[in-house]
């Protein structure tokens, strides 16, 4: 059983990655008093409902006051002002991090309103479902996972292994990077497939030729993946795209240059290009499965054969973020 590592924890925004953190952090005991506050009302009234923690408060301030670290759960473009509204409140010594899926722009916007002695680790917990607020969030979902921290230079190294302590006891492994680094490698491995799932769901169903129902029953062909990607919440991935521009149009051009080179082997009756480059792609299947981060049963482990229309699809593997 892990110890205590923060006795008072707060959550600033309680939807899928703060109760997530909530409940993990209940089944590991790895925090004490859980500190709660979010924007509207309604969802504070639905974290207790839930009982995701011991206090709510309607003022981010109120919840970061006395606490030992402070978790800013909330879209990448509101992290600057919940900063701002926290700051007065927080102890010398109290760890700020914040699970943004882009880490620059973050830290552009957080760390000025930082008080001095206290340590601001920005931390991106690489797992999520395409499904959002209090109700969403599930103690499992960062077993396994990584969660990459990026401390400034000259951070603090024991806050950083204190930060790290408690995201190994929610289950996750811990890297640190450097924030530039993260938003690169992030822009490939999450936002550009975000990207391009919502650029083909959304040209799907602008097709005049094809009819919608079409697009529906045959979903199974493949669009079906990438509808489950693209089912993910607009304002968090609005905010993604914002601000991790430079990156993900980096990545773009490169994307944009491949499928040009495909595009010609296609029109060309270029066989041997397109056999070489999907045999390539499987073998980095395989890869993701042997070091664990993807299940190996066929079609995701979706059960197949006769079931009623309604049967709830097992919880996908957490892959997203
Ligand atoms: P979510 O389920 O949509 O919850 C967002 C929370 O932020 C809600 O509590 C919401 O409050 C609050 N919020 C929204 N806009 C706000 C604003 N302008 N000011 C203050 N609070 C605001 O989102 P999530 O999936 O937990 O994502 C939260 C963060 O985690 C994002 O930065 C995202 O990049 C990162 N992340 C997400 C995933 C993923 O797969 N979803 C994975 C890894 C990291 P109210 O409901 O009270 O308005």
């Amino acid at each position: 059983m892990t110890a205590v590592i923060f006795p008072r924890l707060a959550l600033i925004g309680i939807g899928l990655i703060g109760s997530s953190i909530a409940l993990a952090a209940r089944r590991a005991k790895a925090a004490g008093h859980i500190a709660i506050s979010t924007r509207t009302p309604a969802t504070l009234k639905r974290a207790e409902e839930l009982r995701l923690g011991d206090s709510f408060h309607a003022d981010p301030a109120d919840a970061a006051a006395g606490a030992d670290c402070v978790i800013v759960c909330v879209p990448v473009g509101a992290s600057g002002e919940v900063a701002e509204k926290i700051a007065p409140a927080l102890k010398p010594g109290a760890i700020v991090s914040d699970v943004g899926s882009v880490k620059q722009s973050v830290i552009r916007q957080m760390a000025p309103h930082i008080p001095p002695g206290v340590h601001f680790i920005p931390a991106h917990p690489v797992a999520g479902t395409e499904h959002s607020d209090p109700d969403a969030g599930f103690a499992e979902l960062f077993d396994n996972r990584w969660c990459i921290l990026t401390p400034p230079p000259g951070t603090d190294a024991a806050a950083v292994d204190r930060l790290a302590g408690f995201w190994r006891a929610l289950g996750a492994h811990v890297e640190v990077m450097a924030p530039e680094h993260h938003d690169m490698v992030l822009a490939i491995t999450s936002h550009v497939p975000h990207l391009i799932a919502y650029n083909i769901v959304g040209t799907a169903a602008h097709l005049e030729e094809v009819s919608q129902s079409e697009v529906m029953k045959y979903a199974a062909g493949g669009f079906r993946d990438f509808t489950r990607i693209a089912a993910s919440d607009p304002t968090m991935w609005r905010d993604v795209f914002l601000n991790n521009k430079e990156a993900v149009l980096e990545m773009l051009g490169r994307f944009n240059e491949d499928l040009s080179m495909l595009t010609r082997a296609i029109r060309m009756g270029d066989g041997q290009t397109l056999f070489d480059l999907f045999t390539r792609t499987r073998g980095i299947r395989r890869s993701i499965i042997e070091i664990g981060q993807e299940t190996p049963a066929p079609d995701f482990g979706r059960p197949h054969g006769p079931q009623e229309p309604s049967t709830p699809m097992p919880r996908p593997y957490a892959s997203d973020d």
